[in-house]
């Protein structure tokens, strides 16, 4: 990496967008000794993306695919190493469910992932569930797998402790400062935001649901979709604090949910993957939550955790990026390989941003990484790749 200049202003490396996964990316440059700039349009951090709302599962039984397990367990690694330096803790383990019908993707797949890498876990019936964890109520015929590592990250508190780190190894992050565009210079890059211009040698564009304005090759493969959270008094609170309420993802009649003992906000937290199925431009988003928001997880909330459906204490909107296998892309551009691009979300990416963060500084060192990050070639949707390994 050789550093470009220009009125004064050098950088190893440029990061768009400071959310989960930017904060992860400037802390692991900054910290290898990279000159690196930060630049996020809204806060550090806020509520306008895809990492707020208090806090996202991380389990290892991963039923999505069982190639993403290496990359959980130096996650954990990584998000235990960064708690310590931060001196607050950010993982809370809590055990996680993994539920749905026997031969559902949930289920079966959470299963696979355990078999092959040999993780402990038990296969409960729902009986079963219910005794040892009584808020859960699930159809008599539903098998459910607990995995003893799963629990929850503090989302917001983890960006501050990415950035409070990579500021502390000498990276620069400028807030409330939009990009507008970036061009290839050389073999470098220069990014115009409304306030200067930065040039650097590579480009790491981290923006979430605006990623595909950016990166115009993107826009077909990284869609934005409306998701809303809720959060409900338990009639019963005793039973969903943290050491009595495992997270949990769960395939039921009305869609795929997943949930949260209460932390944060007095309220057992909900949510619905794919929600309402609103596709949406991020500028344009209603973030305000609607009725119909509400009654659908609140629907879901008295039929399978009936203790748990008091009155609401929040709502909250919040942006999915979704690609068309639901698998992440990181890769290098497919005509400017001084550009890394990341598009880590489809519901699943926030477990991810620690190890991503190693990830992503590794393909703007060296172009190609350690890690098996096949899963997540953008050359699998026709659109070329550029990394090797
Ligand atoms: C409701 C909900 C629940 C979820 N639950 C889970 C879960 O339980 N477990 C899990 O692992 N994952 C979960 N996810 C997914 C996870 O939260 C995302 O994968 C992750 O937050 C994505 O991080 P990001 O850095 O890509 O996006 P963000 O954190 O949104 O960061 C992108 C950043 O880029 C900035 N940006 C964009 N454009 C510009 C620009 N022009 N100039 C400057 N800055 C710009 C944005 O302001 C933003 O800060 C969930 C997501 C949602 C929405």
């Amino acid at each position: 990496m050789t550093v470009h200049e220009r009125s004064g202003r050098r950088y190893d490396a440029i990061v768009l967008g400071v959310g989960g996964m930017g904060s992860a990316a400037c802390y692991h440059l900054a910290r290898r000794g990279r000159r690196v700039l930060g630049v996020e349009r809204f806060d550090v951090p806020h509520a306008m993306g895809s990492s707020h709302g208090v806090n996202r599962i991380i389990r290892l039984a991963y039923y999505e695919d069982p190639r993403y397990v290496p990359l959980l367990r130096r996650a954990y690694e990584l998000w235990r190493e960064l708690e310590a330096g931060f001196g607050e803790r950010l993982l809370h383990i809590t055990g996680s469910i993994d539920a749905s019908e026997a031969d559902g993707e949930v289920f079966r797949g959470a299963l696979r992932a355990c078999k092959e890498h040999d993780l402990p876990h038990e296969v409960l019936t729902s009986a079963e569930l219910r005794r040892r964890y009584p808020g859960y109520r699930l159809p008599a015929e539903y098998p459910a797998l607990f995995q003893p590592e799963g629990g929850f990250l503090v989302s917001e508190r983890c960006i501050v402790a990415h950035v409070v780190a990579a500021q502390a190894a000498g990276a620069e992050i400028r807030a409330r400062e939009r990009v507008l565009g970036w061009e290839p210079v050389g073999d470098g890059v220069r990014v115009e935001t409304d306030r200067d211009s930065y040039e650097a040698a590579r480009l790491v564009v981290c923006a979430g649901a605006w990623i595909g304005a950016l990166v115009p090759e993107l826009a077909g493969l990284a869609r934005p979709e409306r998701q809303v959270l809720g959060w409900f008094q338990p009639n019963r609170p005793e039973l969903f604090v943290p050491g009595r309420f495992p997270v949990f993802n769960l395939t039921v009649p009305e869609g795929r949910y997943y949930g949260f003992p209460v932390f944060g906000v007095p309220g057992f937290k909900v949510g619905r993957y794919h929600h309402r199925g609103e596709q949406v431009d991020p500028e344009a988003m209603n973030r305000e939550p609607e009725p119909a928001d509400e009654a659908l997880l609140r629907a879901f909330t008295a039929r399978y955790f009936p203790e748990a459906a008091g009155p609401t204490m929040a709502l909250r909107a919040c942006l999915f990026t979704n690609t068309p296998d639901e698998h992440f892309v990181l890769d290098r551009h497919p005509i400017h390989p001084q550009v890394i691009l990341a598009s880590p979300c489809s519901g699943h990416g926030f477990k991810f941003c620690s190890v991503i963060g190693e990830i992503l500084a590794d393909l703007a060192e060296r172009g190609e990484t350690g890690h098996d990050i096949g899963l997540f070639r953008l050359g699998r949707f026709g659109k070329g790749s550029s990394v090797a390994g």
